[in-house]
């Protein structure tokens, strides 16, 4: 066999193996093997690169080692990030992604301008070229942007940040970059092109800090998402550029799956794309978290191990602040003690409890916990007026019943996990503050809620301690 055709079949190879690998990752019994196939995808993609230079005799297989050996270094550490970091982790991804698209696309231009080959720069190519660098660059400071909100960097603002004509100036200046991108397409090798070029580069640089601006952190999970899809549909442009099937269907793999995520996030929310891209979410803060009207009830964790041991149905609501504690072990626990006494213990899973699709699912797995216990939020809701106790811990926003009654609640028409509807709830937080989306939750504040301040972990352990008779 000629390298040649080696090369077509290690792409080949990676191509079904990329395929298979988002076929496997939608399950949790097979992610692992989803994970180490497009690894492996990834590998034989670079193999097959590699082999490409050396069957054209180039001598760059260099530069090609020395940005794996780069990427590994960078990639190594954000890799160890805890889990609840995984959004802003994955939009650095997305953002080194685009930059890559982005600095090909232009190196390829002012490669082919530079030697005046007209028969290289053909308007598909040139088509591409624009699209590659437009969408790589906004993508780049677009996710540089959420990361930096997600992460709550102080400089950075977290609420969105608007002024009057926005959306007229956001989408002026795309229009300029289009219009700017429809010339060279038609004149590649005008005098002018380079300087258009660089103007598309400076927009599309613009447009991403311009374009997630507006965006609150509650919306970022989403967003990144999205952003996920753009650097996905740049890998596309820079496969025809390149010439590169293995480009070409990995970019589209990403782009959309990166698209069917939002399309997720975006049913779970109750919200629409133009809502999520252009609706200023989280903007208006509503009064501040536990008024003075409103008063909160707490009550001993050796009292609510009673009321848990006495139970038919104890149904266990976890959010974000399960995972920041990293109390899935504890619940664990728990969950084997309740059960040990008979009662029937069931996990009310919201689709974007946390801060990921499958967050918590991810989280209780890792704890061991029957998958046929964890319940999606239409198969439990049902039951919760059945259920003796429902637990929260360190849910907010997913359990707010103004989701369902507030008109004016910016998360209004989410759909929420009915823990109001169980005769008696108690709700792990550590202190007074709101959730995700800033606003304040009449479910903490109903007659038959108490609360158990505490950090999760530690107040779930207490509450084994006491079922298991060694709090007395
Ligand atoms: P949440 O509304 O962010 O609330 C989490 C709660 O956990 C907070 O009230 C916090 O209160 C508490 N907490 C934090 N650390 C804790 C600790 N160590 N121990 C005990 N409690 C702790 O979470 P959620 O109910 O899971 O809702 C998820 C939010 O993310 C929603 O607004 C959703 O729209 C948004 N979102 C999620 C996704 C996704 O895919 N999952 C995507 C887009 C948006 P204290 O600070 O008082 O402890």
């Amino acid at each position: 066999m000629n390298l040649e055709s080696l090369v077509q079949l290690l792409y080949l190879a990676g191509t079904a193996l990329f395929i298979m690998s988002l076929r496997w990752m939608s399950d949790p019994e097979t992610a692992r093997k989803g994970v180490f196939s497009g690894v492996a995808a990834m590998a034989l993609a670079v193999a097959g690169t590699l082999a490409g230079v050396l069957a054209t005799g180039g001598t760059h297989y260099l530069w090609i080692l020395s940005a794996f050996i780069l990427g590994a270094a960078v990639g190594y550490p954000l890799a160890q990030v805890p889990l609840t970091a995984v959004p802003q982790r994955t939009a650095l991804s997305h953002a080194f992604g685009g930059m890559a698209a982005g600095l090909v696309g232009t190196g390829k231009f002012f490669l082919y301008y530079g030697q005046r080959d007209a028969a290289a720069l053909t308007p598909f190519i040139m088509v591409a070229l624009v699209a590659e660098v437009l969408l790589g660059f906004l993508t780049l400071t677009g996710s540089l942007l959420a990361a930096g909100k997600l992460q709550e960097i102080a400089w950075i603002p977290q609420r969105p940040v608007t002024y009057p004509f926005q959306n007229v100036i956001n989408l002026g200046l795309f229009s300029l970059a289009l219009a700017l991108g429809v010339a060279l397409v038609l004149n590649p090798l005008a005098p002018w092109a380079p300087v258009a070029f660089g103007g598309v580069l400076v927009l599309s640089l613009a447009f991403g800090v311009l374009l997630i601006l507006p965006i609150g952190g509650a919306d970022m999970p989403t967003v990144i998402s999205i952003l996920n899809s753009y650097a996905g549909l740049s890998a596309v442009a820079m496969g025809f550029v390149l010439d590169n099937k293995l480009l070409i269907t990995a970019g589209a793999l990403d782009g959309s799956s990166g698209l069917i995520l939002s399309i997720i996030m975006c049913k779970a929310m109750n919200r629409s794309f133009t809502n999520v891209l252009f609706g200023a979410f989280g903007q208006t803060q509503a009064q501040g978290a536990g008024t003075a009207a409103q008063v909160y009830k707490e009550d001993t964790v050796e009292s609510a191990a009673q009321i848990m041991a006495q139970a038919d149905l104890v149904v266990i609501v976890p959010g974000y602040g399960m995972a920041v504690a990293q109390a899935q072990h504890k619940v664990r626990e728990l969950y084997d003690l309740l059960k040990k006494r008979g009662v029937n213990v069931k996990f009310a899973i919201h689709p974007v409890a946390g801060r990921m699709p499958g967050h918590m699912n991810v989280l209780l797995a890792e704890a061991e916990i029957p998958y046929d216990d964890l319940l999606e939020m239409d198969d439990i809701n049902g039951d919760m007026p059945q259920a003796d106790v429902a637990l929260i811990i360190g849910a907010n926003d997913v359990v707010n019943p103004a989701a369902r009654t507030d008109k004016t609640s910016p998360i209004y028409g989410m759909p929420i996990i009915d823990a109001d509807r169980a005769r008696t709830v108690y709700a792990i937080k550590r202190s007074k503050n709101p959730g995700f989306a800033g606003i304040d939750n009449s479910l903490y504040f109903l007659d038959k809620t108490f609360m158990l301040f505490g950090d999760a972990k530690a107040v779930v352990g207490e509450l084994g301690r006491h079922l298991s008779g060694e709090g007395h």
